[in-house]
């Protein structure tokens, strides 16, 4: 069964909005949760905590103009903020975006360098310096991911920076295995991509790979990749 770009999207606003609102919640938090869950916790905050090392690195941070594009609860775009960058964070459901301010009226003693907007990403307008957008294209077929990271790219004056499950054998066949028992532990589809492709959509809109990493636990796996204009 093919969807369309639209229906697509709207399967996801609406598990984002419900289920997967409340899933996420928990596995991007500190509460109590299940051994995969918890390995899932773990796998993603290293994938942030690399971006965070990545930008910290070049030591231009302060006052840099970031948008982190599918924001989720803000397990980013709060630190980032937090290191005195200006940061924009938005995502397809509204839950996410609510959760997200609560908690950095929680985290930040005052709210004045980020902001949180409901909003999907193909609709997002501006320029940043550097456009993020984390374990987001795991929601998104094959067919509609170069119109994404055109988009993304357009709206990045410097660089992007994306992570994506990346499409190996060896994950192939653990998927399949996983599809043979559908169970009450089903999300939603997940879809890998493979990193020849990225880096292709990349080089067509005009940017190169700078630095990568490769975020593994025992049931997350995220390709992290940085792209410069060229
Ligand atoms: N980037 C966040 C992080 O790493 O903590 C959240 C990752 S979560 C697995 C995926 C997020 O992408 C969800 O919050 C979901 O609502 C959002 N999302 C899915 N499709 C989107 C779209 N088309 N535009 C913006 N956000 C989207």
């Amino acid at each position: 069964q093919t969807m369309s770009v639209a229906d697509e999207k709207t399967v996801v606003r609406d598990y984002f909005n419900s289920t997967g609102f409340d899933r996420w919640r928990r596995i991007y938090g500190n509460g109590q949760v299940n051994k995969v869950q918890l390995d899932i916790r773990q796998g993603h905050q290293q994938t942030v905590d690399r971006v965070i090392d990545w930008l910290k690195a070049d030591e231009n941070l302060p006052g840099l103009t970031i948008c982190d594009a599918g924001c989720g609860v803000g397990s980013l775009s709060i630190p980032l903020a937090e290191a005195g960058a200006v940061v924009y964070g938005s995502d397809i459901s509204e839950k996410m975006v609510a959760e997200a301010y609560e908690r950095a009226k929680n985290r930040l003693s005052v709210i004045q360098n980020v902001t949180f907007t409901a909003q999907d990403l193909e609709t997002l307008q501006g320029r940043y310096h550097t456009v993020i957008c984390l374990d987001v294209l795991i929601h998104y077929p094959q067919d509609q991911i170069p119109e994404m990271i055109s988009h993304l790219c357009s709206l990045a004056e410097s660089r992007v920076i994306l992570s994506f499950a990346p499409k190996t054998l060896a994950l192939s066949v653990l998927k399949k295995i996983g599809e043979l028992f559908p169970g009450p532990s089903k999300t939603t589809r997940a879809y890998q991509h493979r990193e020849a492709d990225i880096v292709k959509i990349f080089r067509d809109n005009g940017f190169s790979i700078q630095r990568q990493a490769m975020i593994g636990t025992r049931f997350y796996y995220s390709r992290l990749m940085e792209a410069t204009r060229t």
